[in-house]
């Protein structure tokens, strides 16, 4: 069959290829390390279960309003207003299947060919994929791993021609776990007010941060860069809701609009259960993040001390979201029965058969010296898995 040529640009998503790997080895009855499932291992909150049967037995079960239900954006349009102190109305609120839906709503709203959009690297899987799909290109924003990831202010600048429509943010960051502190996000809407570019602002990790640190939304930092920012947040990550499918967005009024025609004659509503499921988790879940958010950070600082333990990987300790990135580079070119190291799929590749771990390898994050693992497990599963990935590693000639 000829399919549309647009399906050659994109592949299939490499973190759902794993996830979907590892279920089918466990039905085989596998015992595997699993760090590779971007999802927090919590049940979702009592209070979004009980909300959810609430809404079957009062039979809320219709088509809702496409961009979402009231109810759902005064919840959303509050804990903006808690948290970042932003003021929106319903129409500048859209609810979507999932934060990936959100994203996808915005790139066709939003970007054609001939568009150029930024996105600082590593980046999440699905970015360039998305964006792909409209013909616009990725401008790929280098940061690096010894100055934490940061974004260099003058080398976005350079990579700013009129053919720029907006810069992608993602912080607390997947992969790499990395936030921009409130200097660097000022420095972004800056650039993005004297060039006349939208900040696309991804902030789904945004409660799941340690140490201290503070998630700063470049939204917050005045009226101006609020009008030309799309911030993109949803329940899957902070209230364990990630089968739910609920994300949001807040921003401009004819991009919202936009968005909504686009979801109106693709998706309809986002599921009606699942949305009055989110307002309970949005009103009533900051107990459950509280007690996620600690439990997280334990398992951060294991796995990252397990890994930075072995010779040959190296380990930033990530300052938010669920994922550790360590560099694997040095175990390049060493070898096993089946084969040599040459990169970061084949490592992942090497630990999955040998030692039943499952990781992401860095190639699709445009981290071609990293692998990705998600500290997502109990403590027991990260130092068993520690232990396996270490002798596997240790084994390697
Ligand atoms: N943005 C980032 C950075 C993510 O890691 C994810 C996780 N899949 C999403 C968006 C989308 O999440 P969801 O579609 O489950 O809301
Ligand atoms: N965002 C998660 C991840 O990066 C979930 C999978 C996906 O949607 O890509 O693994």
């Amino acid at each position: 069959m000829k399919l549309a040529t647009r399906t050659t640009k994109i592949a299939a998503s490499p973190t759902l290829h794993m996830v979907a790997t590892v279920k089918a080895l466990k039905a085989q009855g596998e015992t595997i390390f699993d760090f590779a499932a971007g999802e927090p291992a919590q049940h979702s909150p009592e209070c979004v279960k009980q909300a959810a049967l609430e809404a079957i037995q009062g039979n809320f079960t219709k088509y809702t309003a496409v961009t979402g239900i009231d109810d759902l954006k005064d919840a959303i349009i509050e804990t903006f207003q808690r948290t970042h102190r932003l003021d929106y109305d319903r129409s500048k609120i859209l609810v979507s299947c999932g934060a990936k839906h959100t994203l996808y709503n915005f790139t066709q709203a939003a970007l054609e060919a001939g568009d150029e959009i930024i996105i600082p690297s590593p980046y999440w899987v699905s970015y360039p994929d998305q964006i792909a799909l409209t013909g616009a290109t990725s401008v790929i924003l280098k940061t690096e791993e010894a100055s934490h990831y940061a974004i260099d202010s003058a080398l976005l600048d350079s990579l700013i021609t009129p053919r720029t429509k907006a810069i992608m943010l993602n912080s607390p960051c997947n992969p790499t776990g990395s936030m921009y502190d409130q200097h660097t996000l000022e420095c972004v809407a800056e650039l993005a007010l004297r060039h006349d570019l939208l900040v696309v602002s991804d902030e789904i990790y945004e409660h799941l941060v340690y140490d201290g640190h503070q998630h700063v939304s470049i939204a917050s930092l005045g009226p101006d860069i609020a009008k030309r920012t799309l911030v993109v947040n949803g329940a899957s990550k902070s209230y364990s809701m990630t089968g739910w499918r609920i994300g949001y967005a807040a921003g401009p009024k004819d991009l919202i609009t936009a968005m909504g025609h686009i979801q109106s004659q693709s998706t309809s509503n986002p599921n009606s259960i699942a949305q009055k499921a989110t307002v309970a988790a949005l009103r009533d879940g900051q107990s459950f993040i509280t007690n996620m958010r600690q439990e997280l950070s334990a398992q951060r600082t294991l796995m990252v001390d397990r890994l930075n333990a072995i010779p040959g990987i190296t380990c930033p300790m990530p300052r938010g979201a669920f994922y550790a990135l360590p560099n694997v580079s040095a175990l390049f070119g060493r070898r096993h029965a089946q084969g040599t190291i040459t990169s970061p799929s084949d490592l992942a590749h090497y630990l999955l058969t040998e030692a039943k771990v499952a990781c992401v390898a860095g190639e699709p994050f445009g981290a071609p010296e990293h692998i990705r693992l998600s500290y997502t497990p109990g403590l027991s599963v990260i130092e068993q898995g520690m232990d396996r990935l270490a002798s596997a590693i240790q084994a390697l000639e």
